[in-house]
């Protein structure tokens, strides 16, 4: 068994690594990864990333990746959000959005949405959760009824990140009116210049991220911006979920913040303190852990394993392992992690968002315990 990193791996990671000194400014490293100041360099260092193969490697060939193997996903996971995720919002569309188009999306769709995509050239927005639907997705109310050769979307959406500067949304909605929990939703490719589609910002304590209440009033479609079949829409959003849990590497930079603190502990003379070796101890394991479970989840993906289980175990390590390194830094760093710019605001804030982005952290464990008892999925 081998459980190093292969030369392919390793080069791909340097080539990235050095691509990432080169043409990151310094201050970037500490940015906390969603910070919205910055979404037109976003914009230009995903075309640029594109451009030199290193935005959408793990892709198929003919949609524009280089066919590489779900471990460069990772690896290119790993790097950019230890560097402070300069891809911005482009993240979601080579980790899901594209990866949804090109297994279950039209020729028609295909076309006119994934060479944007691999180019690292469009913004999209992903309008799934509702004030009654966060958690429990399927409870979801926006309608799209159809009406000869379109459909008409009406409702409202909740929390949409970068909504602000979409040019599409991919959206949830419930085609079957007599349907109920994950029957009968369709997903929608919308552009947001579609007349009926409205976008406000959310004010959040976060102030690094910006939401938004999207609201669909008789917005119509054509039926060729429908994704997959009608109805049938859940086994699609299914996979495209397994891919968001672990899309974001996380302790990845919790682990660079980790080491941070250690640096500031000399400083500082924190090594005295009682407890603190061990605590800094767990933070380093939980990273590791983290880092461990999302191999896992990979190597079931590299081998056509059923990666449920894994998944959610690696998420639900994901977010300890940002908490138990926010507590830290915190709990040393005082009242001075309120502060801007302090390792532990930052921390802070992103712990913050880790357990609910991308679907809270409870609902991993109940999904967890379904398939560990045995009583479905
Ligand atoms: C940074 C960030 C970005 C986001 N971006 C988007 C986006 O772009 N698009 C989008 O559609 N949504 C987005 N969301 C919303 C996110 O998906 C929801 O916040 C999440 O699904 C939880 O839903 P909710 O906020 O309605 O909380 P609720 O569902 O009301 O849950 C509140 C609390 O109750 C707990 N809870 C609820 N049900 C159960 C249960 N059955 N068992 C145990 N505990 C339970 C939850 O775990 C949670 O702690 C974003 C959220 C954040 C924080």
């Amino acid at each position: 068994m081998e459980f190093g990193w292969s030369d392919t791996e390793l080069a791909f990671r340097a080539r990235l690594r050095r691509f990432i000194d080169e043409r990151l400014p310094a201050e970037w490293a500490l940015l906390i990864p969603g910070e919205h100041v910055a979404t037109d360099f976003t914009m230009s260092f995903s075309a640029a990333l594109a451009d030199a193969g290193l935005f959408a490697s793990h892709w198929p060939h003919e949609y524009g990746g280089n066919d590489a193997s779900p471990w460069q996903f990772i690896v290119s996971g790993e790097e950019l959000w230890a560097a402070g995720e300069p891809r911005g919002s482009q993240y979601m569309n080579v980790n899901w959005i594209g990866p949804a188009i090109f297994t279950s999306g039209t020729d028609e769709q295909k076309d006119l949405h994934l060479k944007r995509i691999a180019g690292g050239d469009v913004t999209w927005c992903q309008g799934f959760s509702e004030t009654g639907a966060g958690t429990d997705l399927a409870a979801l109310s926006t309608t799209a009824e159809r009406d000869g050769d379109s459909y008409v979307i009406n409702g409202q959406k909740v929390w949409t990140s970068y909504a602000q500067d979409a040019e599409y949304c991919f959206v949830l909605a419930r085609t079957d009116p007599q349907s109920s929990g994950t029957a009968g939703i369709s997903i929608f490719l919308v552009p947001t210049s579609t007349p009926g589609f409205r976008r406000e910002v959310i004010p959040s304590v976060l102030e690094i991220h910006e939401y938004n209440r999207l609201t669909f009033a008789d917005v119509r479609v054509p039926e060729s911006c429908r994704l997959g079949a009608e109805n049938e829409g859940w086994a699609v959003i299914r996979s495209a979920l397994a891919h968001e849990r672990i899309g974001g590497p996380r302790y990845a930079r919790a682990a660079l913040v980790t080491e941070r603190i250690a640096a500031q502990a000399e400083a500082e003379g924190w090594w005295g303190q009682d407890g603190f070796g061990m605590r800094l101890a767990a933070a380093r394991s939980a990273c590791a852990a983290a880092r461990i479970l999302v191999y896992q989840a990979i190597d079931a993906r590299v081998k056509g394993r059923p990666e449920d289980l894994v998944v959610s175990l690696a998420r639900v390590a994901i977010v300890r392992c940002e908490r138990a390194v926010a507590e830290l830094a915190a709990d040393l760093g005082g009242e001075e992690s309120l502060v801007a710019g302090s390792v532990g605001h930052g921390q802070l804030k992103t712990a913050m968002i880790a357990g609910l982005g991308g679907g809270s952290v409870e609902v991993q464990l109940n999904q967890i315990a379904r398939i560990r008892l045995g009583s479905g999925r």
